[in-house]
C-alpha cells in the first residue's frame, strides 16, 4: 500500500526538501503552504498522514489541526520551531500523533512518520472508510447521499461523519457524546436518540433505503449498508 503524506509547510526551501525526501522513500506526496489549502487538501484527498507545521498563514497548524481533529483520526505529525514548548503540548492535547522540532533530519522524520502509521494503521483489518453513496466533505460541513445534499444541523453533521468514518462499527452514545463535543455530557445521552431519528428522517427523505443507522440494542448505534458484507 502506497501511503499518502500530505506535507504543510509555508517555507519553500523545507517543504521541497521534504517531497523530494519523502518521494524518495516510496510516499505519495501532496503540499500546502497555508493553513486553508491544507483544509482543502485534506478533504478533498484524505492523506493517509499529515505534517503540519505550526506557524501557517491564513489558519495557523493548531486551527487545523483542531478542525482536522473534529472529524476525523487521521494521523498528524507537528513541525514546531525552537521555543515552541507551549505549542507543543498543546498540538499533543489537541490530538497531533507526534511532533519534530526545528532543524531536524528528515532521516529522523521519517521514521516517526512509519511508526505513526504502523500504529493507526495496526494490522488490523481496515474497515472501507467509505460507504458507497454517501460523500462527507468535511470542509463545507456537507453530507451527501446519492448526490443530494442532506440538510443537517452541526450536530447531526458530526454524528453521521463520524459513523461513516467508521462502517459497521458501533458508537455507544457517550462515545458519540465525547467524539462531538470532546467532552463528557452526563445525563444527555438520550438527546443523541434525538438527532439520530432526525437524521434516519433526513436519510430517507434523500430516497435511500440501503443505508442506514441501525440501533444497537443496549449497546449504541452504527451505520451500514445493506447487503455490504463488510458492514
Ligand atoms: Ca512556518
Amino acid at each position: 500500500m502506497i501511503n499518502t503524506l500530505l506535507i504543510v509547510e509555508d517555507e519553500v526551501q523545507i517543504r521541497n526538501m521534504l517531497v523530494k525526501h519523502f518521494e524518495a522513500e516510496g510516499f505519495r506526496v501532496l503540499t500546502a503552504s497555508d493553513g486553508q489549502e491544507a483544509l482543502e487538501s485534506f478533504t478533498r484527498f484524505g492523506p493517509n498522514l499529515v505534517i503540519l507545521d505550526i506557524m501557517l498563514p491564513l489558519l495557523s497548524g493548531m486551527e487545523v489541526l483542531k478542525k482536522i481533529r473534529s472529524l476525523d483520526n487521521t494521523p498528524v505529525i507537528m513541525l514546531t520551531a525552537r521555543g515552541e514548548e507551549i505549542d507543543k503540548l498543546l498540538g499533543l492535547e489537541l490530538g497531533a500523533d507526534d511532533y519534530m522540532s526545528k532543524p531536524f533530519s528528515p532521516r529522523e522524520l521519517t521514521a516517526r512518520v512509519r511508526a505513526v502509521l504502523r500504529r493507526s494503521q495496526g494490522g488490523e483489518e481496515r474497515i472501507p472508510s467509505m460507504i458507497r453513496g454517501l460523500k462527507v466533505d468535511l470542509l463545507r460541513q456537507e453530507i451527501s447521499l446519492n448526490n443530494e445534499v442532506l440538510n443537517l444541523t452541526t450536530t447531526e453533521f458530526k454524528i453521521l461523519a463520524l459513523l461513516s468514518e467508521h462502517p459497521g462499527q458501533v458508537f455507544s452514545r457517550l462515545q458519540i457524546l465525547e467524539r462531538i463535543y470532546g467532552d463528557i455530557y452526563e445525563g444527555y445521552e438520550r438527546t443523541i436518540d434525538t438527532h439520530i431519528n432526525n437524521l434516519r428522517r433526513k436519510m430517507e427523505a434523500a430516497g435511500d433505503q440501503e443505508i442506514k443507522i441501525k440501533t444497537v440494542y443496549g449497546t449504541g448505534y452504527k451505520l451500514l449498508e445493506e447487503g455490504n458484507s463488510h458492514a
